[in-house]
């Protein structure tokens, strides 16, 4: 990290939490209330950095208000509450766009997401390290939040997952790669999932995981955020990675 960096990291953490994204937090994020305290502290410290560093802009005609960069803030920063992952130091830029048409249809380029919305600013300033998301959908995902679906979650798993490589050990048919207990139960959980989308089952886990390994490493991140009572009790030992891996465990705090 440059010298600089650090110094600000260090000065943005001793200024006051600004009130607006206090009254946001509150009242438009539903997560916030269910932190134990000492988590929403450190859950502001996580955001002021996150929004300091990285760029939010506007896709499709969206202007992007302070709701919008308080709410993705936030629950980037739920992953990152205990490890920082250096606030996903890979990524520059969040674009939002407003609807469902231009939800992130992607492949994964090096260093970033890159979509199909994407495609046609190769050329521009934006390089990778871009992250691309549909406000309505995220709005959606907000009201409904014991669904197991929530698109920040999903898609800044995704870097996590690229940043550390957690499931580059585990090929496309589930056959783990690596001999350690973290890519066995990954590989197993994703074959699991697998045969129930194949059977039409339901699970505390999106079928959509069962398209290949990063997405089960998503919808898991989803489901353990979101709904860990069910995972837990569907997959506890997939939960118990999650839990090693986040240092988190929001049984104690989502019921
Ligand atoms: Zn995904």
């Amino acid at each position: 990290m440059p010298i600089y960096q650090f110094f600000k990291r260090k000065w943005l953490l001793r200024q006051p939490f600004p009130e607006n994204r206090l009254k946001i937090l509150e009242s438009k994020v539903p997560v916030y209330r269910k932190l134990p305290q000492h988590y929403r502290e450190t859950l502001k410290k996580r955001m002021v950095i996150f929004l300091d560093e990285k760029r939010f802009e506007g896709c499709g005609g969206l202007t992007i208000t302070d709701q919008i960069k308080t709410v993705i803030a936030a629950y980037a920063s739920v992953l990152i509450l205990e490890e920082t992952a250096d606030y996903y130091s890979g990524l520059q830029s969040i674009l939002v766009y407003p609807d469902d048409y231009m939800a992130p249809v992607y492949e994964e380029g090096e260093g970033g997401v890159i979509t199909e919305g994407y495609e046609h600013r190769k050329g521009e300033y934006w390089g990778a390290g871009n992250i691309v998301l549909s406000w309505s959908d995220i709005e959606e995902n907000l009201y409904e939040s014991d669904d197991g679906q929530n698109l920040i979650y999903h898609e800044f798993s995704h870097l996590l997952d690229d940043r550390y490589g957690l499931t580059a050990g585990i090929d496309e048919e589930g056959k783990p790669l690596r001999d350690d207990e973290w890519t066995h139960i990954m590989a197993g959980s994703f074959r699991k999932l697998q045969r129930r989308a194949y059977e039409r089952r339901k699970s505390a886990l999106d079928l959509y995981g069962a398209q290949n390994p990063a997405e089960l490493f998503s919808v898991a991140t989803e489901a353990f955020f979101e709904k860990p009572d069910e995972l837990h009790r569907e997959n506890p030992d997939l939960y118990r990675m999650l839990n090693n891996f986040y240092k988190l465990d929001p049984l104690r705090w989502m019921g």
